[in-house]
């Protein structure tokens, strides 16, 4: 039976649901309180609700939230987590436990229909967009599972999927979490990151609750991104930069601009200086991520002497610069490095280089 679906709701929905049932507005809050504070999504143990409330509930209303069906840490101390759906569908979310943030880095979308070609999620095309209680759900288990409930930490959209292609979900799922009686998450301690798809930037840009940006560019012209980014050949690099300076930021705030640092494709000296001009004059730092190699991976990571050096041109170049650390590659819960067992449906990393071959 098609029940209503607690894990779905955002708080005002939740209280339209328990007015239906006739029962007191303010038990709405209790509910929400359990189910993010608590992580609880057993009514039964709702134990301020009364009884005949909590029988009355069983019979009424479910709960979804993602199960835990494995779990692996690694020895850098990050844990990769693979939550399995009502669907039976699976995607991976990571914890890492840096000092002194934490962070959680969660999954919008079974899969993704982006295709970059350096990226194993890539590979695996989309098989479909999570529900904003499955987006939710992955941060109430964590929360639970990490005991963190009562702690500040960091959401990164940067997990499997392409956030701003599962809009609504992924804005409703924020919404969820920022509730105060949720886990009162607030604007800055969320990044989503994103392969800049123009429209969605744009009405991302006029939310009232907008999280900190991060837009992977990894290509300082239009062929070589359209190359990397297939689904990307509709725009161009102009526009998605343009798209950024209009977005709006608050006072010392910047859009991370992330770079995939892939050796001999775009880590040459004149692609550092073209991406400095690219970025002059717009509040934003870069992110270098040199790669994630992977099996199926047409690509290699440059060496470290190869990073620094683009580093130190970008900052010549006066743009702000950091190198992401990798972590958790030896559980495979690294940057780009997020896929179901099963394996990838075509490889996406085999036509990108295909592609590069031609050009
Ligand atoms: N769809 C979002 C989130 C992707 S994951 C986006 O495109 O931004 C976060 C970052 O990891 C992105 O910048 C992505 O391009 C990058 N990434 C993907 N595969 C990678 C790999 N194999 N090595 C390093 N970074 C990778």
């Amino acid at each position: 039976m098609n029940l209503p679906d607690l894990a779905e709701l955002e708080l005002p929905e939740l209280e339209s649901l328990v007015a239906t049932l006739g029962v007191e507005p303010f038990r709405a809050r209790q509910i929400y309180r359990w189910l993010y504070r608590r992580g609880l999504d057993g009514v039964a143990d709702m134990t301020n609700l009364s009884v005949a409330l909590r029988q009355r509930l069983q019979t009424e209303v479910r709960c979804s939230t993602p199960r835990v069906a494995h779990q692996e840490r690694s020895t850098d101390g990050t844990r990769k987590f693979l939550f399995e759906l009502r669907d039976g569908k699976t995607v991976e979310s990571v914890f890492i436990p840096d000092t002194p943030a934490m962070t959680f880095c969660i999954s919008t979308q079974v899969g993704c229909a982006m295709q970059c070609g350096f990226c194993l999620t890539g590979q695996m095309g989309l098989s479909r967009h999570l529900s904003a209680g499955e987006v939710a759900g992955q941060v109430r288990v964590l929360a639970r599972e990490l005991d963190l409930s009562e702690r500040k930490f960091n959401i990164v959209l940067m997990g499997m999927g392409e956030p701003l292609h599962n809009y609504d979900a992924t804005m409703k799922a924020l919404r969820m979490l920022a509730a105060p009686e949720g886990l009162g998450l607030t604007p800055r301690r969320v990044t989503l990151s994103t392969v800049g798809l123009i429209p969605a930037l744009k009405r991302l840009a006029a939310e009232s609750w907008v999280p900190n940006l991060a837009v992977s560019l990894h290509a300082t012209t239009d062929e070589l991104r359209h190359t990397l980014i297939p689904t990307s050949r509709t725009q161009r690099l102009e526009d998605l930069l343009a798209a950024c300076r209009q977005f709006p930021l608050k006072h010392r705030e910047r859009i991370t601009f992330e770079y995939v640092l892939l050796d001999g494709v775009n880590d040459l000296d004149a692609d550092a200086r073209r991406l400095a001009r690219l970025l002059a004059g717009l509040p934003a730092k870069v992110n270098l991520i040199p790669l994630n190699p992977a099996p199926g991976i047409p690509f290699a990571r440059p060496s470290d002497a190869r990073v620094d050096r683009f580093a130190a041109s970008l900052a010549r170049g006066g743009i702000r610069v950091s190198v992401r650390k990798s972590r958790g590659q030896d559980i495979r819960a690294a940057c780009g490095q997020l896929i179901v067992e099963g394996g990838p449906r075509e490889s996406a990393g085999q036509r990108a280089a295909a592609r590069l071959s031609e050009a």
